[in-house]
Order: structure tokens, then C-alpha cells, then sequence
């Protein structure tokens, strides 16, 4: 193989890497390597399940040059009146566009598939082809990127981390759609195993696809608050609920006691919604739901709360507050890999490192392409780490505050620089930007609002130091 050379070495050609390459490429002249794992772009998109989808519109979702999706609003199903979720095979095949149309068109990307990065020696990247295992070193002239930050574990790459025994009928989410195969006795029950937005979305898919809910046992160690997808829309026509939302979360914030009270809130301002109404969520992590879905979801009450499993025996689930007997002829549906596992914030811009993460919870892409073009156009590491500081992701209910603020604080830095403020009106990663932008200022409610938006913000930051140190 020719020696190998780049300006910029990408670790992982998922939403982090396409969405920074794809910034740095527009932003400069640089030349960018990816080295991925995987066999095509997308990284865990490739592994998800069949009925997998976006959590958010796919309007805001993928990298900043290439729009994903028609731009319509569903028509039919849980997510009617809302706009498109792109499902796991669009993102696979959007993200195969991004590549070979955006970056390696432009003749100054190169795209290693099926390629370990192994760690950086003398300035050069050492990697090895999955398949054969030659390895072989690439020269950095300027900086790797180390897009693995978030690098969610899915089921079909994750093992479960309790014992099972011989005889029990355990399934990915995939393997479930696989149930048509031959040789496959129907199940007499589905337990679903996890409390995250997988668990959930399988949830929603056997109710969809007419299992009776008496048929299916969900075990939920922890209840989890969901943002209602209703506010997040990016169109104009849901003004009052996007920018409306944002100022019923800073009026909440300004006036919270503490988390509980703070959560109560934003449910009857409709910001937050929960599937078992009688229960306390603990568990925050951004998963995102429309109303529909949430009522459909109600119709599993055959919840089983004593904790993780521990192990799956013939017959029983032994979990950490105690024992469960279950049906012979139960199928379980392993969600337990935890998509948000939640690794230690770092500076982003390292001598000869960059290591994106969040700028703006929960959005991957967006964060990406900010972190690409801070890179591209300020010098100093100080000042690029002070516009990208880590937003730290909720491990509770109580992490909800310190990453809304550290997404604000963020927003208002970059408010100080007109052109980066111009990038991000402009950026199709930004739900919200345009739709203030662009508001007519003799609209008399929308003006209020944005009036009401500046003071309930001022108002937040003093009592959301009191609700993060209540909350640490
Ligand atoms: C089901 C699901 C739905 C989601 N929906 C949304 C959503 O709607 N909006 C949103 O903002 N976020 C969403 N997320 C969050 C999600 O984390 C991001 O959208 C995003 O896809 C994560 O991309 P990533 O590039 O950071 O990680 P990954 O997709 O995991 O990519 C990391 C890549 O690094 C590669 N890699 C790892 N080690 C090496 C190595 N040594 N050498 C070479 N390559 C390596 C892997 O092969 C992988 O391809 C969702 C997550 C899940 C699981």
C-alpha cells in the first residue's frame, strides 16, 4: 500500500465523524481521512433494528450540507401531524450519500472501511484492515479526531450482562422480526427487558403489530421521563410549541425547588411526559416520544419493577429485589445495552486531538459541525475549548439542569461572534435558530414570547446553580 498521509485522521465514520468531516471539508481546504470499523458509513446505524427510527425530525438530523429526508410531516401512525422520522435504513443510506456525494466527490476525503484504528505513534496513525489484519501507518500532519465519544451500545453488538439459562428463548430486537422464520414456535409471552428508548420502541412495535398487552411483561428497573416530541418540531407552524417550550423549561428552572417539583413542571406545561403516570421517573436521557406513542405504551401494565436482571432461569427472572415467575413459554427481548453510556467529559481541542461532544444536549450532528467549525476557523485551543465546552449528559433527572444551562452558555458564547452566529442560523442542524430569526417582529404574541424567552433565561441561571448543587 502507498504511504498514507492526511491533515485530519477521523476515528469513526458514524454521526460524529460524517458530520464533522463534513464542516471541516466546507470550511476549508483541509484533506480527511475516516477509519471505521465498519463495513459502510453510519456506525451503529448499520446494527439497529429493523423498526428502528429517529428520536427526532430527521429536518435537524445527519450533516449540515446534505438535508435528510422530503421535509414532510407524517400523514399516518403514532407521529402524525409531526415531521418525519427518517427510519435506521434511510440514515444507512443517507449516510451513504453523505460519503460518496459530499466527501469523496470533493476529491479530498478518504474513506478506510473495515479498519482499526490502533493509537497514534511519532505522529503517525496506526491501523490495521479488519479482514486481513495488515497493519499499516498513516501520517497526521495536523489532528485526529477521535469521533468514538458517544459510541451508543446497541443490542445486536452487546452481550447481556446476566446469565441465561439453556432452554430460555432470549432475542435482539432484531432476532424478534426474525420470528417468521421457519422452525420458530410462537412465543405465549413477550417480556421486554429495559427501560430505554429501545425497550420502547419495541414496546410500541408489538402493540402496532396487534400482540394483546396482556401478552406482554416489561421489566423496568428505573421509569424514565421522555421529551414530547410535539416540541421539537422545527417548523414554523409549531412556533408556540418549540420557542414556547423553551421558555416553559427556563420559567420551570427559574422556579423549581428541586428536580421532582422542576420535572412536575415542564409535564404540566407539556414539555415532559411520562408513560405510568402514578410513578416517580428517575431516569432522564433525552429519549423522545410523541403523545401517541405514550398512550399506547399505557396499555402495558404488566410492568415489573425489582430492579436489573440478574439472570433468566426456566421459568423465572431473578432480578435485584427479587424473583419473578414467568411463563415456560416467554420470550425475552434483550434492551439492556445501554445506548447512553455516559464516559468522562474532556477537552474537547487537545494538543494534536480533537475529541467532539456534546455543545448542545442531546444533538450529536449539531455538536459535531460545531465542533468542526470552531476548529476550522479560530487559532487559539483556549478560545475553541471555551466555545465548546462539554455539555455533561443527564445520568438522572438531576443532570437535566447543568446540561441545559451548559448548552445556554454555549449559545450565548457563540452569540459573540457575528459570523459563527450567521453559520448557525444558516446551519440546517439548527432546529430553532431560523424560526426566531425569521419571526415577523410586528407579530405582537411571538415577539412576547421571545421577551418572555430573555427574561425567564436571566431568571433560570440564578436558581439553576441552587438546583445543580442540590442535584450533586
Ligand atoms: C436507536 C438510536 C436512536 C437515536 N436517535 C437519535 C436522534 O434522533 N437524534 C440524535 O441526536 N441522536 C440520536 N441517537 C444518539 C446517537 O448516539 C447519535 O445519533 C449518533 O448516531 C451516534 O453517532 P456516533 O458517530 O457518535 O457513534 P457511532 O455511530 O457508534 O459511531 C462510532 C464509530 O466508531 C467506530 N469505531 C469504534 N472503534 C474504532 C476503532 N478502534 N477504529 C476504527 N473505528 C472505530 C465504530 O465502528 C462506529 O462506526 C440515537 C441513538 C440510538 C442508539
Amino acid at each position: 500500500m502507498a504511504p498514507l498521509e492526511t491533515d485530519y485522521l477521523v476515528v469513526g465514520a458514524g454521526a460524529t465523524g460524517l458530520a464533522f468531516a463534513d464542516t471541516l471539508l466546507q470550511q476549508g481546504n483541509a484533506h480527511i481521512t475516516l477509519v471505521d470499523l465498519h463495513a459502510k458509513p453510519g456506525g451503529h446505524w448499520n446494527d439497529a433494528y429493523p423498526f428502528v427510527a429517529l428520536h427526532q425530525p430527521s429536518a435537524f438530523y445527519g450533516v449540515n450540507s446534505l438535508a435528510l429526508g422530503t421535509g414532510r410531516k407524517d400523514t399516518m401512525g403514532h407521529n402524525a401531524g409531526l415531521y418525519e422520522l427518517a427510519s435506521g435504513a434511510e440514515v444507512c443510506g443517507y449516510f451513504q450519500q453523505v460519503m460518496q456525494q459530499q466527501l469523496l466527490a470533493s476529491g479530498r476525503v478518504q474513506h478506510l472501511p473495515m479498519t482499526r484504528f490502533l493509537g497514534m505513534a511519532d505522529g503517525a496513525g496506526r491501523i490495521a484492515s479488519v479482514l486481513s489484519g495488515a497493519q499499516s501507518q498513516i501520517t497526521v500532519r495536523r489532528k485526529v479526531v477521535d469521533a468514538r465519544w458517544f459510541s451508543p451500545s446497541v443490542p445486536a453488538t452487546t452481550r447481556p450482562k446476566f446469565s441465561v439459562a439453556p432452554g430460555v428463548r432470549l432475542v435482539t430486537p432484531t432476532g424478534l422480526t426474525q420470528l417468521w422464520q421457519a422452525g420458530q414456535d410462537r412465543p405465549s409471552h413477550f417480556c421486554i427487558l429495559g427501560a430505554g428508548k429501545t425497550a420502547m420502541d419495541v414496546g410500541v412495535w408489538l402493540l402496532s403489530c396487534g400482540v394483546p398487552p396482556d401478552a406482554i411483561r416489561w421489566v423496568m428497573p428505573r421509569d424514565s421521563w421522555v421529551v414530547n416530541r410535539l416540541t421539537t418540531q422545527p417548523g414554523e407552524e409549531f412556533f408556540m410549541q418549540s420557542i414556547g417550550g423553551q421558555v416553559q423549561q427556563m420559567k420551570a428552572i427559574a422556579e423549581a425547588t428541586d428536580a421532582v417539583d422542576l420535572f412536575e413542571r415542564l409535564e404540566a406545561s407539556g414539555q415532559m411526559l411520562r408513560i405510568d403516570r402514578m410513578q416517580l421517573p428517575r431516569m432522564f436521557h433525552y429519549a423522545t416520544l410523541s403523545e401517541g406513542e405514550v398512550q399506547l405504551l399505557r396499555q402495558i401494565t404488566q410492568v415489573i419493577r425489582k430492579g436489573r436482571v440478574q439472570a433468566i432461569e426456566a421459568g423465572a427472572l431473578v432480578l435485584d429485589q427479587g424473583r419473578e415467575a414467568m411463563d415456560a413459554g416467554t420470550l425475552y427481548i434483550d434492551c439492556t445495552a445501554s445506548a447512553v453510556d455516559v464516559r468522562a467529559m474532556e477537552p474537547m481541542f487537545q494538543p494534536g486531538r480533537i475529541l467532539p461532544q456534546l455543545v448542545r444536549a442531546p444533538l450529536v450532528s449539531f455538536s459535531a459541525a460545531i465542533c468542526a467549525y470552531v476548529e476550522a476557523n479560530f487559532d487559539d485551543d483556549a478560545v475553541k475549548n471555551r466555545l465548546c465546552t462539554p455539555v455533561p449528559f443527564p445520568r438522572s433527572v438531576g443532570g437535566y439542569v447543568a446540561a441545559t444551562m451548559a448548552s445556554l452558555a454555549n449559545q450565548m458564547r457563540w452569540g459573540e461572534h457575528k459570523a459563527m452566529r450567521s453559520w448557525i442560523r444558516d446551519s440546517r442542524l439548527d432546529g430553532f435558530g431560523k424560526m426566531v430569526a425569521g419571526i415577523d417582529r410586528n407579530d405582537a404574541e411571538k415577539t412576547a414570547l421571545l421577551g418572555e424567552l430573555r427574561h425567564y433565561g436571566a431568571a433560570a441561571i440564578g436558581n439553576a446553580k441552587r438546583l445543580i448543587a442540590a442535584a450533586d
